[in-house]
């Protein structure tokens, strides 16, 4: 059995900082209460890994004190709950990721030029959430076109995309708000990881017998991924784990293709290729 990986799998560049992050403060010898506001990443082996590390999560500010450590992971927060937390905790560390700082610049940069803002995206995602405070509460989040009301002809309109957002929902959403605007500034924000994981798990899938997608089971671009490589190859099983692998799934199969989400760590992706090689000699 021949095991391919995925050009791009596994950690992006916002994920792999925050951990970095993470562990910095962590082998800190002056931070004896280090907490992540919300699980740093969706992936819950790695969470309980910096857990024995030390790391608590904390789903409300309220749970921490003077003397915590609180990491930002990097969706980014509400920019009221940051002030918040500066006051409360001994320490803030923001681990927002910088592209996800952007969007937020960007949010701001058109709320202070009175700008409509509509946001691209999830409106329940919490970098959506974050968003919509540097507008005030006052941007208007679409998922797609489809959503988009009717509203007063403005003469200034500003989009902004929640960086996982696939280009095509931005292209149509800017599309149909151009219609309704003088002035249309489309901010793309969009961060291409998600994007190039995708792109690269579909390439991989189309050439093998069977598709393991490896990440979060509450991770939603690795549920995503699985999807995708489901419609193309039947044989797609998505795990957690190494210990999840059934040596069924590959009865008179050759070739073996390993995807990972973005928030899957490295060492889950190297245990699963060891599994296979050592299964199927190889
Ligand atoms: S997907 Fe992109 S924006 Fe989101 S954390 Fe990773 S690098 Fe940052």
């Amino acid at each position: 059995m021949k095991v391919l990986l995925a050009e791009k799998a596994g950690f992006c560049y916002g994920v792999r900082r925050s951990i970095d992050i993470a562990f910095k403060a962590l082998n800190n010898k002056d931070s004896s209460n280090v907490c992540s506001l919300g699980p740093l990443i969706h992936n819950p082996q790695m969470v309980e890994k910096l857990k024995e590390q030390g790391l608590e999560v904390v789903e409300e500010l309220e749970k921490i004190d003077h003397n915590t450590v609180l990491i930002i992971r990097s969706h980014g927060v509400h920019p009221e709950t940051l002030k918040r937390a500066q006051k409360i905790a001994r320490k803030v560390i923001d681990a927002t990721c910088p592209f996800v700082k952007k969007a937020q610049h960007l949010t701001q940069f058109l709320y202070d030029e009175d700008y409509l803002i509509y946001i691209v995206g999830e409106a329940e995602h919490p970098e959506v959430l974050a968003l919509q405070g540097f507008a005030c509460e006052q941007a208007k989040v679409v998922a797609s076109a489809s959503e988009i009301k009717a509203i007063n002809k403005k003469s200034k309109i500003g989009i902004i995309a929640q960086t996982t957002q696939n280009p095509k929902n931005l292209a149509e959403v800017s599309k149909a708000l151009s219609t309704v605007t003088k002035e249309l500034r489309v901010f793309n924000t969009i961060c291409n990881a998600t994007l190039l994981r995708q792109k690269s798990a579909l390439k991989l899938a189309s050439t093998v017998d069977i598709m393991i997608v490896l990440g979060g089971k509450n991770s939603a671009n690795t549920s995503r991924l699985a999807v995708l490589c489901k419609q193309i190859k039947e044989t797609t099983h998505h795990i957690e784990t190494a210990d999840e692998l059934k040596k069924s799934w590959f009865k008179g199969g050759e070739i073996v293709g390993i995807t990972a989400g973005a928030s899957t760590p490295d060492w889950i992706i190297e245990e699963t290729v060891l599994r296979l090689k050592k299964w199927f000699n190889n």
